[in-house]
């Protein structure tokens, strides 16, 4: 079968790989459609080797069941589905309480569960073998949207599901970076709150992209950003601010623009340092600030999210590619080109 290969340093290539077989628990998927990761990018650009060479890359996956293990339940041939990245045990403790992006079993204190197109052979790529537990099914979905939805959309709706508290009528939530998952953002908050929405990005492209969809937009290089921020947000700081960026521009930033007892969320992934200060006249963080950094999302956030693209309320950019040009994709996304996410669609 075809598929997009991690090789090693620098070596991301359309291959040839034999078609894989399904073990117990598990089912084969006819991929429909893949996206593609800036995280897929960074494997490329990195000169470490971060994953194992010849892993199938691709952890945003939909498609439609192709063949299951005489043991699965609950899933038969042809159902459409999509992958939830995060492959845990589903029996510990974590697991249990609905945190499989903590699980005790497949994953350790510094790292996640196991991850399709990271640390396992994943999505890009006419088949994939996927265990049952890790399907949400999906039908009657645009299986390209449908394959965004495992990271693009899950990643900001985790955030902005887990801080509920935060994000109530008359707050205000700040996005820094409008790429793929930064659109989703806006259209989570609209669709999920009544929060006044501020994006922030470095691009006019990307701003422009949305400005029809949020409250305020701002160049996040500018002067005077965390003060239009605060401005724009009462006065006192956004009480909601997901960094989807990461850098140390962009969490100084965050920090600037947070409110009292706001919550920063940084799935962003740019090497940035944040200095935490505990003096009684610090001025790095206001009071009852929390900043977390959250990982992928939960079985449940999956499904949730999934409901509530049936509604048809969410709208983001999806800058579509064959197989033959999903190569093209990765040159796209690396050479900042794409306003929205990119995704691989299988002829
Ligand atoms: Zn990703
Ligand atoms: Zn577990």
């Amino acid at each position: 079968m075809r598929a997009i290969q991690y090789l090693g340093i620098g070596d991301v290539a359309a291959t040839e790989v034999e078609r894989p077989t399904v073990a117990a628990g598990h089912v084969l998927l006819r991929v429909t459609a893949a996206g593609v990761c800036q995280t897929d990018i960074h494997f490329r650009a990195s000169g470490e080797q971060m994953i194992p060479g010849g892993i199938v890359l691709g952890h945003e996956i939909a498609g439609i069941i192709a063949e299951c293990a005489p043991d699965v339940q609950g899933f038969v041939v042809g159902d459409q589905v999509i992958v939830h990245p995060v492959w845990s045990c589903g029996a510990c403790r974590q697991c249990i309480a609905g945190r499989e992006n903590a699980c005790l079993n497949t994953g350790g204190r510094m790292f996640p569960a196991a991850t399709p197109g990271v640390s396992i052979d994943g999505g890009l790529a006419d088949f994939v073998t996927v265990p049952v537990s890790a399907l949400v099914p999906a039908d009657g979905l645009d299986p390209a949207f449908a394959a965004v939805l495992p990271d693009a959309g899950l990643v900001p709706y985790h955030s902005i599901n887990a801080a509920k508290d935060q994000l109530r009528p008359g707050s205000a939530a700040v996005v820094i970076g409008i790429g793929g998952l930064g659109q989703f953002a806006v259209e989570l908050l609209r669709a999920m709150t009544g929060a006044t929405i501020i994006a922030l990005d470095i691009k006019d492209e990307a701003l422009a992209a949305v400005k029809d969809r949020v409250d305020h937009v701002f160049r996040s290089d500018d002067r005077d950003v965390a003060s239009k921020v605060t401005d724009s947000a009462g006065g006192h700081g956004a009480d909601f601010v997901l960094d989807l960026v990461g850098n140390n521009a962009t969490l100084k930033l965050a920090s600037s623009i947070v409110a009292p007892y706001g919550a920063i969320r940084v799935p962003g992934l740019s090497d940035g340092v944040f200095e935490f200060e505990t003096s009684q006249t610090s001025t790095s963080l206001p009071w009852g600030v929390s900043l977390t950094r959250p990982y992928s999302g939960t079985h449940q956030d999956l499904h949730e999210l999934v409901a509530l693209a049936r509604t048809g309320r969410i709208n983001v950019n999806l800058e579509r590619y064959t197989f033959e040009n999903a190569l093209r994709a990765f040159d796209d996304l690396e050479a900042g080109k794409i306003t929205g996410r990119a995704v691989v669609v299988m002829e």
